[in-house]
């Protein structure tokens, strides 16, 4: 029913007509040069480096690049090209080269294991990967080779003066396929998620704020390989602002943070809501930092729930708390928290974005529903996927509309609240676990006859997988066997944190196992978790 639509309150983007070849690089500069930074001003920084990049050498660094990128590397239009590395000063002129040529740019967690690796080239059939010189190794040689990003032949490819524009001749249209990012849906092994140079057009112009003044200072915690980092560093640049990175490979240290923010006055920081359990958690660790430059916490990602929020509060009482809400298959942030005002309602992860439209369905009836009734969220719109790769089945439904599997209500204001997740998928400190790439790897044991994996909640990760074990008869397989046994596999966020041994898994009368139930067993107070 039409009247059960939610209809975005926000105005109409500024988007150029949707026919009208303009790639996401393209629309980033003449949103950037509407307004030009300072020359001087810092674009990227490193602070662990201390690497810092101004926006005229952002500027002449794309250009060399994607010179170099068409000439060395023969790189052409609908190419697709791996980026597998941990965040990087660089990661950003990359994305924008590689766009500019209508090459398809496919970030992939570096703490990828082989086989995962594997997984993923099957889906989007890269010729080129720019790798970082610590995870490179893990890489099959691909086409048109494997480029270390953190080496100096990297940075002479960003230093050949190009003598023409070298992005003569391509044209790049808005309903090209831009990245292929990861996820698993509402069900099943990881999918290669499709999104067009329109979709990220859409989420940048959807964040831009309407006057800019002075530069804001943003330190992005969360990697540039998910949408969430990839969309907002790509943002930063739009806006002329400054992009803050901790690169490379280490832990996260939250003395390390503080510093960042003190050191280079930091404004925003973008997190995903674990840390921010920490930060409550252990809030005197804060006292010896001057914090006094922060004015927003972003948060997204994974559900914040009301005791974290109250605590952040009590240290932070001045910083405003910006939610968002979005999936991989909606270009990130769909529902989002934008300006002063709309951090104000408790709880929310903020309202819907402009040119989108959104339903609450009931899940048994499919009927569309009213305010403040929970019920699945569909989805519609200029930030939707164009579909998985190769995977036609698991696509949008005939209108369009994209069910996200989580169960939610909008206010009478328009404000989103997430209730509970009601798609298999885990998420461990914001990173995706699929369940039934867990169960594949379970059931290809020889000693367990068929295993589930669910959800456990956990204060500081949000979710834990555990896993439900029906052994072989006889077989003596124990706990940590089975953990080690995944964990050899899995990059380190999937591991199994628990197993539960079982007779037999519940299923329904058409077969399928019921999770929820699994999930109840876990909860119950006789569970020995
Ligand atoms: P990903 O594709 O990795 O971004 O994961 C998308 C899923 O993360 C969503 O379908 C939600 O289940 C969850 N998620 C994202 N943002 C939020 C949020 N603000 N609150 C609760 N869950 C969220």
């Amino acid at each position: 029913s039409k009247t059960m639509t939610f209809r975005t309150l926000r105005p109409p983007l500024p988007l150029p007509p949707v026919s009208s070849p303009v790639s996401l690089t393209d629309f980033i500069f003449s949103i950037l040069n509407s307004s030009p930074p300072s020359p001087s001003a810092a674009a990227i920084v490193d602070a662990i480096t201390t690497r810092r990049i101004l926006y005229h050498e952002l500027i002449s660094r794309f250009e060399n690049l994607v010179s170099s990128l068409r000439t060395r590397f023969s790189l052409s239009k609908g190419d697709c090209a791996l980026v597998f590395s941990p965040n990087n000063v660089y990661t950003p002129i990359l994305y924008l080269s590689l766009l500019s040529l209508g090459v398809v740019v496919s970030p992939v967690n570096p703490a990828s294991t082989v086989p995962e690796i594997h997984h993923h080239i099957r889906l989007s059939k890269p010729v080129i990967a720019f790798a970082s010189s610590d995870s490179a190794h893990k890489l099959p040689s691909l086409k048109h080779g494997i480029v270390n990003i953190d080496s100096v032949e990297f940075e002479s490819l960003m230093e050949t003066q190009s003598e023409r524009n070298e992005q003569e001749g391509i044209k790049v249209n808005q309903s090209d396929v831009a990245t292929i990012l990861y996820s698993s849906g509402t069900t099943g092994p990881v999918k290669g998620v499709a999104l067009t140079h329109r979709n990220l057009m859409a989420n940048i112009a959807g964040g831009m704020r309407p006057v800019r003044t002075i530069p804001l200072v943003t330190y992005c915690t969360v990697p540039l390989f998910h949408a969430y980092g990839l969309l907002l560093s790509l943002r930063i640049v739009a806006s002329g602002d400054c992009l803050v990175i901790t690169g490379g490979n280490r832990t996260f240290d939250m003395r390390r943070m503080y510093s960042v923010i003190e050191e280079y006055r930091v404004s925003h920081l973008a997190v995903a809501p674990p840390l921010i359990v920490s930060m409550g958690r252990d809030a005197e660790i804060m006292d010896g930092y001057d914090l006094s430059s922060l004015q927003v916490l972003i948060s997204g990602g994974a559900h914040l729930s009301k005791s974290t929020i109250d605590r952040l509060k009590k240290r932070l009482p001045k910083v405003q708390l910006a939610q968002s809400y979005g999936l991989t298959e909606t270009t990130g942030r769909i529902f989002g928290t934008l300006g002063p005002d709309e951090t104000r309602t408790e709880g929310a992860t903020g309202k819907l974005m402009a040119n989108c439209e959104a339903k609450i369905v009931d899940p048994e009836t499919g009927a569309a529903l009213p305010p403040l009734k929970p019920g699945e969220l569909w989805v519609r719109g200029d930030f939707i996927m164009k579909g998985y790769v190769d995977n036609e089945e698991a696509t949008l439904d005939p209108e369009g509309w994209l069910r996200t599997g989580d169960l939610c209500y909008i206010n009478n204001e328009g404000y989103l609240f997430f209730v509970d997740r009601i798609k298999e998928l885990i998420k461990y400190k914001g990173y995706q676990v699929a369940p039934a790439e867990l169960e594949q790897l379970l059931n290809g044991h020889p000693y367990i006859v068929e295993a589930a994996v669910v959800p456990y909640p956990d204060e500081e990760a949000g979710q834990v997988p555990v896993a439900f074990v029906v052994r072989q008869p006889g077989s003596k397989i124990d706990e940590s066997q089975i953990k080690d046994f995944v964990a050899k596999q899995v990059s380190h966020y999937k591991r199994i944190r628990r197993v539960m041994f079982i007779d037999s898994l519940p299923r329904n009368a058409s077969g399928k196992v019921l999770r929820k139930e699994l999930v109840i067993k876990l909860l119950s107070p006789t569970s020995k978790l």
